[in-house]
């Protein structure tokens, strides 16, 4: 019979196991395959890591991440307050490899022709930076601004090409992420974009584009790529799986995102999503975490759902 001893003895060894399960013996100790190969959006911690990156990125790893894509560089060459060398061998240490690297376009918006050239000298630093520590993409992770007709997005394509010229001059590729808006859609000469979805009876106004096909239709496929955030395509009214096939040759990286903690919404079929992005050949897979009180705890979370997930290799 089990008195409060035996009990107490028992719950000890079992955190015991606990902590050693936790560690390097998870392989042997259970069936969860840990050389799974996804990537972590530091902005999924942007609140946490900055208080002991080296630490914080030690953690990461041993959660199960393999790769990394950042977030938070300035033109200065940090990331958040970290010059980037030191970063990638905080990185390096940990054991993480950066791969990707997420740079907002400088002030005062692509749109603004008189600036490009001003531009395209913040790319060409922010390109040899990321070339400095072996970072293959850098990702410009929204519009400038939302664009409002067929020719403000063609601009942007243009602005786009140029850019990815510059990028790919430094051995590096050049690739934008979505939200929401570009699903919606743009007619020549608007002056707002139109709502998301399908239109009555399945008619869009004359000339009517969504601004992501766009996007994609009217850049070089030589010099951008394309990261899909598959929950920001949701919310957009757009299939992720239907859209990965649609352009399947263009879509390079994934942001594996739902609205919380992967998984718990209901909302994204993630099974599907994770078999079309390695049919189509997609190179990372990268889990963005937002809007959880506990940035950590819901990474690691995260990573227990990949590791667990039949799906994901
Ligand atoms: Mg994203």
């Amino acid at each position: 019979m089990t008195n409060r001893r035996n009990f107490l003895k028992n719950a000890s060894l079992l955190s015991v196991a606990g902590v050693v399960a936790a560690g390097s013996a998870s392989a042997a100790t259970s069936n969860v395959n840990t050389n799974k190969t996804f990537g972590l959006q530091t902005w999924s911690l942007n609140r946490e890591l900055a208080a002991d990156v080296p630490g914080g990125l030690r953690r990461v790893a041993q959660m199960g991440y393999k790769t990394l894509e950042l977030a938070g560089y300035s033109p200065q060459g940090r990331i958040g307050q970290v010059p980037i060398a030191d970063f990638k061998r905080m990185a390096d240490d940990a054991g993480l490899s950066i791969v990707s690297s997420h740079v907002n376009q400088p002030e005062g918006g692509l749109h603004l022709r008189s600036n490009l050239q001003a531009h395209l000298d913040y790319w060409k630093t922010a390109a040899d930076h990321h070339a400095s520590i072996g970072c293959k993409y850098i990702i410009q992770p929204g519009q400038p601004a939302s664009t409002r007709s067929t020719q403000e997005v063609a601009e942007v394509c243009r602005h786009y090409n140029e850019i990815g010229k510059v990028v790919n001059a430094a051995g590096i590729k050049f690739g934008f992420h979505n939200h929401e808006g570009e699903f919606q859609r743009v007619v020549p000469g608007g002056q707002i974009p139109l709502p998301f979805g399908r239109f009555p009876y399945g008619r869009a106004p004359e000339g009517a584009r969504v601004i992501m096909d766009m996007m994609i239709e009217e850049t070089d496929p030589s010099l951008v790529v394309f990261q899909l955030d598959v929950y920001w395509s949701v919310i957009g009214q757009q299939c992720p799986v239907a859209y990965m096939r649609k352009y399947s040759d263009r879509i390079k990286l994934l942001h594996i995102k739902d609205v919380g903690v992967l998984g718990e919404s209901g909302m994204m079929n993630f099974q599907k999503i994770f078999e079309t992005g390695y049919s189509i050949g997609v190179e990372q897979f990268i889990l963005e975490l937002e809007g959880v009180p506990q940035q950590f705890e819901g990474v690691k979370l995260c990573a227990d759902y990949l590791l667990n997930a039949p799906f994901v290799r």
